[in-house]
């Protein structure tokens, strides 16, 4: 430790050899010491710089003891600093000492015993050791998040500007392609017309992608919380997904779910995210069926649940399928932007709940959340 680093020791006393008594005897101890020759120094002293302890002569003229520690107590700045008294200990001081009662106040007898004084200030800068290296601790952890929290904004600010900007040239390409289908779609040979049909696909893939990043990066903007009717947010998504809901023959039950406190908008998207996976993850071959309803933790708390009876989540992949871009199954066989999840882990977070999947039975699975703490 560098001397200035050292945590420093107020000593008060109005006699100048019991000072150099007591600097005598802390000489050997990694600490710096002050002296005040009076209350009104020692006051002074205090709001000027850090204190790991002060050690305080009762009997003194003008201001006492007692009278600086009630300062000291008094003052914001100065309230947490140990104080050992010095006293002679006669009867008016040891009732005023027993109004202290326990805590950051102690107190030694006169004439002062060395290895008593050494022992006690010793506990009290061990102390401030402790205290200082968790308020750096705190102090690196306040400031990783806040960079943390730049980092995202700016990723997020990002992520915003370049599909926003994205989207454009990938409209004037859809445009295109469908101008070339019109004007040259019926000569082209099979090898053309799979090279144009793939385009149109990759573009339309893309726009989705857009979508979904534009939503993930809106994301983190806070906004205000209200009354949730989860029932209407769940209507309104499968509303949503009426077409295809239809076109792959799909059966979506709705149960009544209790109200939320939260943003209906993102509840709403929440729905719609699980929902649409419900119906795009079935077997091949089989119409999906997809089931919304709440059940209830044994302390009363509602988890809503949207369960299927698709093709499952392995458990090795329970936790990571909330990760952007996680995609278990190749774009081939199931389309998507790999940000569903992540767009419904985010969602969740912000409400200061929990996401999770499970399989109870060997088919489907059964993603459940819940929302405040
Ligand atoms: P995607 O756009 O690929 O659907 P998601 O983030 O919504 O992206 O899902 C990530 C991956 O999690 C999916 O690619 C899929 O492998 C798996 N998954 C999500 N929902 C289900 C479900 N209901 N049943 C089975 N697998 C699912």
């Amino acid at each position: 430790m560098t001397e200035k680093a050292l945590p420093s020791i107020l000593i008060v006393d109005d006699v100048e050899a019991n000072l150099i008594g007591l600097e005598a005897t802390l000489s050997s101890m990694a600490c710096r010491m002050v002296r005040a020759t009076s209350g009104n120094e020692a006051l002074k002293l205090l709001l000027k710089r850090e204190f790991a302890l002060i050690l305080l002569d009762v009997q003194m003229p003008e201001m006492d003891g007692f009278e600086v520690a009630s300062f000291v107590r008094q003052h914001p700045q100065t309230k947490n600093i140990p104080i050992i008294f010095l006293t002679a200990m006669n009867q008016a001081e040891a009732n005023e000492l027993q109004g202290y009662g326990t805590g950051a106040v102690d107190y030694l007898l006169k004439p002062i015993n060395p290895h008593i004084l050494r022992g006690k200030v010793r506990v009290f800068l061990e102390l401030e050791t402790e205290r200082r290296r968790l308020a750096e601790e705190i102090e690196s952890h306040r400031r990783t998040s806040d960079e943390l929290r730049n980092t995202n904004a700016a990723l997020r600010h990002f992520t915003h500007a370049a599909s926003h900007d994205l989207r454009e040239p990938l409209r004037v390409m859809g445009n295109f392609l469908d101008a070339l289908d019109e004007e040259a779609g019926a000569n082209l040979s099979p090898e053309a017309r799979h090279y144009l049909d793939r385009s149109r696909s990759a573009c339309g893939r893309m726009s989705s992608l857009l979508d979904a990043l534009l939503i993930y990066a809106k994301l983190q903007r806070p906004r205000a919380f209200t009354e949730v009717d989860m029932t209407a947010a769940a209507e309104r998504a499968i509303a949503d997904l009426s077409i295809r809901i239809k076109a792959q023959n799909a059966s979506v039950e709705l149960a009544p779910l209790p109200p939320a406190k939260g943003d209906t908008e993102r509840l709403y998207q929440l729905f719609l995210n699980l929902i649409s996976n419900g119906i795009k993850f079935a077997r091949p071959g089989e119409s999906p069926r997809v089931r919304v309803y709440a059940e209830t933790t044994a302390q009363g708390k509602p988890i809503y649940v949207v369960e299927d009876h698709g093709i499952g989540v392995a458990e090795k992949h329970r936790e990571t399928i909330f990760q952007a871009f996680n995609r278990l199954n190749t774009r081939e066989a199931y389309e998507g932007s790999g940000l569903g999840l992540a767009i419904c882990g985010q969602i969740v977070e912000q409400h200061r709940g929990k996401i999770w999947v499970t399989s109870e039975s060997a088919r489907g699975s059964k993603f459940c959340f819940s929302l405040g703490e």
